[in-house]
């Protein structure tokens, strides 16, 4: 397995909300891309981790990716220990991504900010030859930030106008996940994705 893109995210469907567009037009380009769901998202509050297997799946098609794997750490306590980069960095070394996209350092889920911390350091261990871990040592050429959220000004942006309706089914195959609206009078996030 050697990928071109590989993209990692704390929970299934982040990938797909903030840099979706972006793999299927890498893989419409020809590029070999991956997807690195940290958690099985098991503490959201709709959906199983079984359920949530079968969308991520699912969505893991429309963006015709190469390859989609759970790393195992425990939703809702993503954090960058020792454990953790160790078992992301053998997975690097693995895949061995030219490019990696990691979630942006600043989010409102503690765990979107911990995994930008964990990718990047997991990305920096697989690099070091004396680490106990199978496999050549690899380090990504490249680390991109992305983002779902406004107010972080972008360094660039990718223009996903052709893959936009394709990515907006990989969204939507997170049944247990997405309405149409969040129906909450009060809600703050109304807007068409689930408020969590
Ligand atoms: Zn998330």
């Amino acid at each position: 397995m050697r990928l071109d893109v590989l993209a990692i995210a704390a929970h299934p469907d982040d990938v797909e909300l903030t840099c979706g567009g972006t793999l299927l037009k890498m893989a419409r380009m020809g590029y070999k891309t991956g997807i690195l769901d940290l958690t099985a998202g098991e503490m959201g509050t709709r959906g199983t981790p079984e359920i949530r297997a079968r969308e991520a799946a699912k969505a893991a098609k429309f963006l015709r990716v190469a390859w989609r794997g759970t790393l195992g750490v425990p939703d809702s306590d993503v954090q960058a220990t020792r454990a953790h980069k160790m078992r992301l960095a053998q997975v690097i070394r693995e895949a061995r991504p030219k490019t990696v996209i990691l979630p942006y350092w600043e989010a409102r889920h503690p765990d979107h900010y911990h995994a930008s911390e964990l990718g990047y350091e997991g990305c920096f261990l697989a690099g070091l030859k004396q680490l106990p871990l199978e496999g050549e040592p690899h380090r990504p050429h490249k680390i991109l930030y992305c983002t779902s959220f406004e107010g972080m000004p972008p360094t660039f942006i990718v223009d996903i106008t052709r893959e936009y309706e394709t990515r907006r089914k990989a969204i939507l195959a997170y049944g247990s996940q997405f309405r149409r609206s969040c129906r909450r009078s009060r809600c703050r996030w109304r807007t068409w994705w689930s408020c969590r």
